[in-house]
């Protein structure tokens, strides 16, 4: 058995590849690729199953973009996964969803400001949360039929992570080109209302494969605990703590429980597509276990875990009292991870939504700051904000768990 300190310097081989040696594993792209492919073969040399799901996504890249009114230009950033375009018409601004109702936006470029381009927008397709007011923007849009769409936005931190400024629009299914650029930038804009401008985006979508990574370990029943992290992260970023760290949890786990045998069974799953506007891995999982969702046992959920500042923390959702009782003896030994706020915000809530008992493990720096940190979705998540002794702390704690679990009831 390892003992910490080799448990830390295996968190850092790994972490070391799936941020470094490996940039970006964005869904589609060669890295997502290569990173599933690391894991799976993790897992496999730990001597666990390892089943690969093909998922279709879409890759996506751009060029650049340019606006141009009369000699002047604005910056602007092609919106992620939308379509490209070169297209000339008059600026129509837009400020309020009421406003929108009323423009006439039909073979112009509307131009969303203010009010209306205070939130991201959730994709059309996305199931799990989207607001009536963001599907009525989405079909005005769609309705009033525009050459292309600018924003001009800020931070939204809490659903769009750390970026300033935010795509509106991350949405391969919405097909009205689009670009968004600073709300700084958009009040000059503002001066060629009704005017005639040129917008071109160098946006292209690439159909792609990615795939799932689940590893598997039978137990005496057909009940089975389902642990679970994202390994895709957003473009341009390295995503350390979304979610590289959670992933390298599984595969210390692959390692600390490979002799495990208890009453349940455990599924180790590597989802792809958390932060991806479709959530493949996250679709095709949810369908292939139509039907048999009363057989997971406990979801436990590693996002956002091994933040160099702070502890770790959890919460916990439909717990019923026997894994609640092992859960606060377990997290007694552990003094370094504690119960933080709740959130749903992650593929715990996938489990929660079908009835499961599911603990969601994170950093409480992230949960207390999830309003106001501009780290995640940008560059700045990168091995230099990592905390490598939290990682075993949550790979052991869930050991722990899964094996306190399945001695008896
Ligand atoms: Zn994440």
């Amino acid at each position: 058995m390892m003992d910490k300190s080799e448990l830390i310097s295996l968190t850092k081989e790994h972490m070391h590849v799936l941020c470094s040696a490996i940039s970006e594993r964005r869904v589609g792209g060669e890295g997502n690729r290569l990173a599933t492919d690391f894991v799976k073969n993790e897992f496999r040399e730990s001597g666990w199953t390892t089943d690969e799901t093909l998922l279709e996504v879409m890759d996506w890249r751009t060029t650049g973009t340019s606006l141009k009114c009369g000699t002047e230009s604005f910056e602007v950033s092609s919106s992620p996964y939308s379509k490209g375009c070169i297209v000339s018409g008059e600026l129509v601004p837009v400020n309020t969803v009421e406003e929108l109702e009323k423009a006439d936006i039909s073979g112009k470029i509307v131009f969303l400001h203010g009010q209306i381009a205070s939130g991201q927008i959730m994709p059309k397709n996305f199931v799990f949360y989207n607001p009536e007011e963001h599907q009525k923007i989405i079909s005005k849009l769609e309705k009033g039929n525009p050459k292309a769409i600018i924003s001009a936005t800020g931070r939204d931190s809490a659903v769009a992570g750390g970026v300033y400024p935010f795509p509106m629009f991350e949405d391969g299914d919405f097909d009205i080109p689009s670009v968004y650029m600073k709300d700084t930038e958009g009040e000059k804009l503002l001066a060629c209302s009704g005017q005639i401008v040129t917008l071109e985006s160098g946006a292209v979508r690439i159909p792609e494969t990615a795939f799932n990574v689940i590893a598997r370990k039978e137990g005496r029943t057909k009940k089975r605990i389902a642990v679970t992290a994202h390994i895709d992260a957003k473009i341009g970023t390295p995503g350390a703590i979304d979610n590289a760290t959670g992933v390298v949890v599984l595969l210390l786990l692959s390692e600390l429980l490979k002799d495990l045998k208890g009453e349940y069974g455990v599924e180790l799953v590597a989802f792809n597509g958390e932060d991806y506007y479709e959530v493949p891995g996250q679709m095709k999982y949810i369908e292939q276990n139509q039907g048999r969702f009363d057989e997971i046992e406990l979801n436990i959920n590693i996002d956002g875990a091994g933040y160099k500042e702070g502890l770790s923390c959890f919460s916990a959702f439909n717990l019923p009292d026997y894994i609640r009782e092992k859960l606060d003896t377990i997290i007694s030994k552990h003094q370094n991870i504690v119960e933080g706020k709740p959130w749903v915000q992650g593929d715990h809530s996938i489990f929660i939504q079908y009835g499961c008992p599911a603990i969601a493990l994170s950093s409480e720096w992230f949960i207390d700051h999830m309003d106001n940190q501009d780290i995640t979705h940008t560059p700045k998540d990168n091995l230099s904000i990592v905390n490598y002794e939290r990682i075993p702390e949550c790979a052991l704690a869930i050991r722990d768990l899964i094996v306190s679990l399945g001695e008896n009831k």
